[in-house]
């Protein structure tokens, strides 16, 4: 398959190539039915063995305990901006936020548009996380949750570890699910969009304490109810039914790579690839994240030639067969975005790429 480029989108982004070449071998005729699963009910035997799968094998990979739902809900994990909140702040007005980018602002200000509650900011800064001393001296014990972004993907910010909080601890994984073992039992709900480490937009993971599913505002719309997606077995509507199978087939990918522990390594092992590149540059390159909080997931960075040049570095990577590297639009840049599909030899191409250039150009 030479023809496939090193693709550092940020998402939708790469997916494994065996999972591809899977789906494709089952476009026609999945598995001797006779259609293709996104041709086929929901509601029939062959969906239903999937989605059951797919549920299993997220449950084994994380370690997922009987008393947490999973929940496959239609759509961006923007919705979930909304549904937190109209789902877990009813009896208790107060919520909180731990703000490190746009990803878990965007996530504040549509808890604070939604009026039903009072919205409480605890830090703000894009370049760190708080320390466990700053997130001690502020959270609230009667609020409802505390709230962050486990791994913000325009600034490259990642949590290395879990806010400690006497409150169920909510995480926005978009972009950083199962790049990585985590201990489930330390929040009270984990959610992911798919595009990004697990499969094609429409479908979103959520991973939530069964406790905290409980009624919510009258007015909160059925679908966005947890307690509706967990009675109806994700199913109260049609789900995503092609997204959901093909991360059942990603799920069973990460496990044929060892599981988490393998594929966390291996992605420890890219992204020092191009941090140690970077560091080794004398300055032409750059990131603006602080070293302790490195996201391994997506790396944003830039060169002292300045942003009119931008493109000039982009095209001398695309020589090399590696696209999509433009930083996010609001902060310009380099993003290189190495999820887990991303192959080593991708990592590979970049890094040369970076080291020729800068040669070619200090
Ligand atoms: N959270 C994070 C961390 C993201 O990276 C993104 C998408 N880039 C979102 C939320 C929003 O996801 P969606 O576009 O699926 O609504």
């Amino acid at each position: 398959m030479s023809d496939r480029v090193f693709n550092f989108s940020a998402g939708p982004a790469v997916l494994p190539l065996e999972v591809l070449k899977e789906a494709q071998s089952n476009f026609l005729n999945h598995q001797g039915t006779g259609a293709n699963i996104m041709e086929q009910s929901h509601r029939g035997p062959v969906f239903d063995k999937i989605i059951q799968e797919a549920e299993a094998d997220l449950r084994t990979l994380i370690g997922i305990p009987d008393d947490y739902a999973v929940l496959f809900v239609s759509g961006g994990a923007s919705f979930q901006f909304s549904a937190i909140p109209l789902n877990l702040c009813k009896d208790n007005k107060k919520v909180q936020y731990i703000q490190t980018g746009t990803w878990s602002k965007t996530a504040a200000e549509e808890a604070k548009r939604l009026g039903i509650c009072d919205v409480d900011v605890i830090f703000n800064d894009t370049k760190r996380v708080p320390t466990a001393e700053e997130i001690k001296a502020k959270v609230d014990p009667e609020a409802a949750y505390l709230y962050y972004c486990d791994n913000e993907t325009i600034q490259g910010v990642e949590f290395q570890e879990v806010p400690e909080a006497p409150i169920p601890v909510i995480a926005d994984m978009s972009s950083n699910f199962l790049s990585r073992p985590i201990d489930i039992k330390k929040y009270g709900m984990v959610y992911a969009c798919a595009q990004k480490n697990f499969g094609p937009a429409g479908l979103t993971v959520v991973v939530i304490r069964k406790d905290l599913i409980k009624e919510t505002f009258p007015f909160c719309p059925n679908l966005l109810r947890y307690s509706v997606l967990e009675a109806n077995r994700s199913m109260k509507n049609t789900p995503p039914t092609y997204a959901i199978y093909i991360a059942g087939l990603v799920f069973k990918w990460i496990m044929s790579k060892g599981g988490l522990p393998g594929i966390g390594e291996l992605n420890r092992t890219k992204a020092m690839m191009i941090y140690d590149t970077i560091a080794q540059s004398n300055g032409f390159w750059n990131v603006p994240a602080e070293e302790t909080c490195r996201s391994m997931m997506n790396i944003p960075f830039t060169n002292t030639l300045g942003q009119d040049r931008a493109k000039e570095f982009m095209a001398f990577a695309k020589e090399r067969n590696c696209v999509t590297l433009a930083g996010h639009r609001s902060i310009g840049g380099f993003r290189a975005s190495i999820y887990n599909s991303m192959p080593v030899e991708g990592v590979e191409a970049l890094v040369q790429a970076m080291k020729d250039y800068q040669q070619a150009n200090q």
